[in-house]
C-alpha cells in the first residue's frame, strides 16, 4: 500500500490527509502539538470555554463535501446554524448597526442608521458577487501554477472578464465609490482584515469577501469552533488515518530530487508523499536546510496578527451578539500604525465574539466568554510586552465608553495570545494569521504553489500557500492537494 505523511494537523493538513486516505493511501499525519488544529483550538480556564482562533466560519460546504466524499452523512459527525445576525457594529458616537444576513433586512438597517441608501448595499453586494463568479474557478478552486488549470472554456471566460474584477483600485477608493456614508465605507473595509490586509492598499477585488458572508452566509457549528477540528480527526480516524501528536518533524528527506520521507525523533520515516501543512517558510528554512529556497516567494509581507483577550466576565450584555465589532475613528490612522509603524494605535478596532450566547455552558451562569481581538502587526520584534499593557488600557476604555460599563470590576480570568505566541504555536511565521498579505494585485500569484516544482512527490498544504489562509481557503488547498495527487490504484 502506498504512503503518505502528513506535517502537521491543522484543519488543512486533517483534510489532505481525508483526501489522500480516500485515494487509497495509508496516511500518517505528524503534529507537533499535544492537540490537532492548529490555529483551530480550544482551551477551557476558571469554567470558561474559549475557541483559540477563528471565530467566523463560512462556507461550510467546503466542510461538509469532506463527509460525503467518504460516503459518510454530515450531521453525523458536525452540526451547525446558520446566523440571522452576521455582526453587531458600534461606533464611539453612539451609532449601532446590525448586519442581518436579510440584506432586505440590512439595506432597511443601513438605511434608518446612516445617511447610506438602501441600494449602495445592493449595488455594493452586486459587485461582490460579481468579482466571486469570475475569480472563484481561476483564483481559488484550481492551483494557479499548472497549465490544465487555464486550458478550459469556464476558466478561459473568467480570464476575458478579469478586467471587471476591480483589481487597479484599493478596496478603501472602490469602497469610498459604492457608500456616501463613512460608516459604511468602514463597514466595507472592514472585509481586508478576513485574510490580514490593508484596506487602503489591498485591491477592490477582496471586495469578493462580503459575498461569501452576506450570500453563503455566516454560521455558527453547534459545539464550538473546536468542533470543526474534531469533527474531521473523528471522520478521518474512522478511514484509518494514524495521528501522532508531540512529534515534531525534523526534516524533509529529499534523495536525487524526490522525497522519501520525513526525519522524526532523530529516525527515517519513508512515505511515497509528504504533504507540509506546516508555513511554507519554516518547512523551507527548517525542514529543507538544503533545498534551494524559493527566496522571492518567503521574503513577502506576510498578513498582519492579532492580539487576544480571552476574558471571562460576569455579566450578561443584552447590547451584544456572537460577533461584535467596535470601530475605531480613524481606520486608516489605525492600518498605517499595523502595517506602515507596525505599531498598535491608540483607538483600535476591537472585536468581541461570545459563543456563550448561542452556547450557554461556555460560561458560567451569569457570565460570558469574551474573546476579545485586535489586528496588530506580524512580529518583527517588536516590545510587544509594552505594546500589550498598552493596549489593553486602551481595548478596556473604548468598550467602558461604549457600553457605560468598568469592564476591571467585572473580569474573572484572563488569557491572552499575542503575535509571538501565535508564531510559537502554530510555526506561522512572524505569527501572521492568514500567511502572506493580499495587498497587492500579484499576491494571488505570489504564494507558493501547492506543489514543489524541485522536489518530486511534494506538496504544500494551509493558509500559507495557494490559495491563501482561512478555515475556506485552507481547505480549498487540501482539495487542490489532494486532486494533484495521484491514486494509489
Ligand atoms: P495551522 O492551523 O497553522 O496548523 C499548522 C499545524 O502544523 C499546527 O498544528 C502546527 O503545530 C503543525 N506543525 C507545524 N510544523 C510542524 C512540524 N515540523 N512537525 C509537526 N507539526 C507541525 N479563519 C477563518 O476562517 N475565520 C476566522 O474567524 C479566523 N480568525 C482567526 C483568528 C485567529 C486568532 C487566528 C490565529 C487565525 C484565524 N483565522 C480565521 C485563520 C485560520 O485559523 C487559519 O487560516 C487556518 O486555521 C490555517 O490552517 P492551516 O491548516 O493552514 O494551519
Amino acid at each position: 500500500m502506498s504512503k503518505a505523511i502528513v506535517i502537521g494537523a491543522g484543519i488543512a493538513g486533517i483534510a489532505s490527509a481525508i483526501r489522500l486516505a480516500l485515494k487509497g493511501y495509508q496516511v500518517d499525519v505528524y503534529e507537533s502539538n499535544a492537540y490537532p488544529g492548529g490555529k483551530l483550538s480550544e482551551f477551557e480556564q476558571d469554567g470558561f470555554r474559549f475557541d483559540a482562533g477563528p471565530s467566523l466560519f463560512t462556507m461550510p460546504q467546503y466542510v461538509e463535501e469532506l463527509f460525503k466524499l467518504a460516503g459518510e452523512l454530515p450531521q453525523d459527525y458536525f452540526q451547525y446554524e446558520k446566523l440571522d445576525e452576521v455582526c453587531r457594529y458600534f461606533w464611539d458616537d453612539g451609532t449601532h448597526l446590525t448586519a442581518w444576513a436579510d440584506t432586505e433586512k440590512f439595506a432597511d438597517e443601513i438605511a434608518a442608521k446612516t445617511t447610506s441608501k438602501r441600494e449602495e448595499l445592493f449595488a455594493f453586494l452586486a459587485k461582490s458577487k460579481q468579482i466571486y463568479e469570475i475569480t472563484n474557478h481561476v483564483f481559488l478552486e484550481k492551483s494557479l501554477h499548472k497549465l490544465a488549470t487555464f486550458l478550459n472554456i469556464p476558466t478561459l471566460k473568467s480570464i476575458l472578464r478579469l478586467p471587471q474584477i476591480d483589481a487597479f483600485r484599493t478596496m478603501a477608493k472602490a469602497n469610498e465609490s459604492f457608500f456616501s456614508d463613512k460608516k459604511m465605507v468602514q463597514y466595507a473595509n472592514r472585509y481586508a482584515t478576513y485574510n490580514g490586509s490593508n484596506p487602503y492598499q489591498a485591491p477592490a477585488t477582496l471586495n469578493v469577501i462580503p459575498h461569501l458572508e452576506q450570500h453563503f452566509g455566516a454560521y455558527f457549528p453547534k459545539n464550538g469552533m473546536f468542533d470543526i477540528t474534531l469533527s474531521l480527526v473523528r471522520l478521518a480516524e474512522r478511514l484509518g488515518i494514524k495521528f501522532h501528536y508531540n512529534s515534531y518533524v525534523e526534516q524533509i528527506l529529499v534523495e536525487n530530487k524526490e522525497t522519501k520521507g520525513i526525519i522524526i525523533h532523530a529516525e527515517k520515516r519513508f512515505a511515497d508523499v509528504v504533504v507540509s501543512n506546516m508555513d511554507v517558510y519554516f518547512t523551507y528554512k527548517n525542514l529543507l536546510k538544503d533545498a534551494k529556497q524559493p527566496q522571492q516567494i518567503l521574503k513577502q509581507e506576510r498578513s498582519s496578527s492579532a492580539l487576544i483577550f480571552y476574558w471571562g466576565v460576569k455579566k450578561q450584555f443584552k447590547e451584544l451578539g456572537l460577533h461584535n465589532i467596535f470601530f475605531s475613528d480613524d481606520y486608516q490612522k489605525e492600518f498605517n500604525t499595523i502595517f506602515k509603524e507596525k505599531g498598535i494605535d491608540d483607538d483600535p478596532t476591537v472585536y468581541i465574539n461570545i459563543t456563550s450566547k448561542l452556547k450557554a455552558d461556555d460560561a458560567p451562569e451569569g457570565c460570558e466568554n469574551w474573546f476579545t481581538m485586535i489586528n496588530v502587526p506580524n512580529n518583527i520584534g517588536q516590545d510587544w510586552d509594552t505594546l500589550i499593557a498598552k493596549a489593553k488600557l486602551n481595548i478596556i476604555k473604548k468598550i467602558n465608553k461604549n457600553l457605560k460599563v468598568n469592564l476591571d470590576e467585572l473580569m474573572v480570568t484572563e488569557a491572552i495570545l499575542d503575535p509571538r505566541t501565535i508564531e510559537s504555536k502554530s510555526f506561522s511565521y512572524q505569527g501572521s494569521l492568514y500567511g502572506t498579505s493580499s495587498n497587492n494585485q500579484f499576491a494571488a500569484f505570489l504564494r507558493h504553489a501547492n506543489f514543489s516544482s524541485k522536489i518530486k512527490n511534494l506538496y504544500f498544504t494551509g493558509g500559507s500557500v495557494h490559495p491563501g489562509g482561512g478555515i475556506p481557503l485552507a481547505l480549498l488547498s487540501a482539495k487542490i492537494v489532494g486532486e494533484m495527487i495521484p491514486s494509489t490504484s
